[in-house]
């Protein structure tokens, strides 16, 4: 608590919540301790993710992950762009779901392997209820690492985005790592923080992601905070300016096809 209140009041309070609008001295650690949390092994390597030190709104709870997808979706124009469309949004993060929802799509579905709310939707997302072609946006915000195999995962986004349709699948990752990787073997909760970073993440992703990403048949748009956001410092606005705008594509039609 005391930690609380010195994050919303100490001064200066130089940091901004995108999401509540509210200024604090500083976001509150993940776990209470930050990078200091992770493994040793994870450490050392470095990952790609979330911002561990800056991490959640000492005012609305926010993470830092749900700020940054906020600040990419209004930098590429796409919340502002959302009357009439097909959103499913998976893992809903509930901050980011009002802001969808202000902006008056046709469709809005919340979706997650295990709801914790009610409203949100029991959907696995390597075997979806919706159509082929149905669906104008879908987000992913850190379900990638979480699902048993992300090639179906990323086969069923291909399979129901519109042509032209957008798919945001942030995912953390290690640069440090040549390769992915995941062992069926690592199961346990205790090895699996240890091995990937988590204890519900299924594999620790390399830096061959986007090379991983791309075949399966998504036409990656990803882009860096830098090119995104070269504005907004990671440090004021509390996200992690490493972590890139993971968005997709599904290509529009060749005549022909
Ligand atoms: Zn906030």
């Amino acid at each position: 608590m005391l930690d609380t209140l010195v994050a919303r009041y100490a001064y200066p309070r130089a940091r901004v919540c995108v999401l509540c609008g509210r200024n604090c001295y500083r976001f509150l650690p993940y776990r209470g301790q930050g990078h200091a949390s992770l493994p040793s092994m994870i450490a050392a390597i470095g990952i790609v993710g979330s911002n561990l030190d800056q991490f959640e709104c000492p005012w609305c709870g926010c993470h830092d992950r749900e700020r940054h997808v906020f600040m990419y979706l209004v930098s590429a124009g796409i919340l502002a762009d959302l009357t009439g469309k097909t959103v499913v949004h998976f893992a809903p993060e509930p901050h980011l779901l009002k802001c969808i929802l202000k902006a008056a799509p046709a469709s809005y579905t919340p979706c997650d392997l295990l709801p914790s709310a009610a409203g949100i939707q029991r959907v696995d997302m390597l075997s979806m209820p919706f159509a082929d072609a149905s669906v104008d946006l879908l987000i992913a915000n850190h379900v990638l690492e979480h699902v048993s195999s992300y090639q179906l995962a990323l086969a069923e986004v291909l399979r129901v985005l519109k042509p032209g349709g957008s798919a945001i699948i942030q995912t953390p990752f290690s640069g440090g790592l040549e390769r992915t990787w995941e062992d069926p073997g690592i199961v346990s909760d205790i090895a699996r923080l240890q091995a990937y970073g988590q204890e519900d993440h299924a594999r620790l992703f390399g830096r061959d992601i986007f090379r991983e990403f791309a075949s399966s048949g998504l036409v990656p748009l990803v882009k860096t905070h830098r090119e995104s956001l070269p504005e907004f410092s990671g440090s004021r606005f509390g996200v992690n300016e490493d972590e890139p705008f993971f968005l997709y594509t599904k290509a529009q039609l060749q005549e022909g096809d």
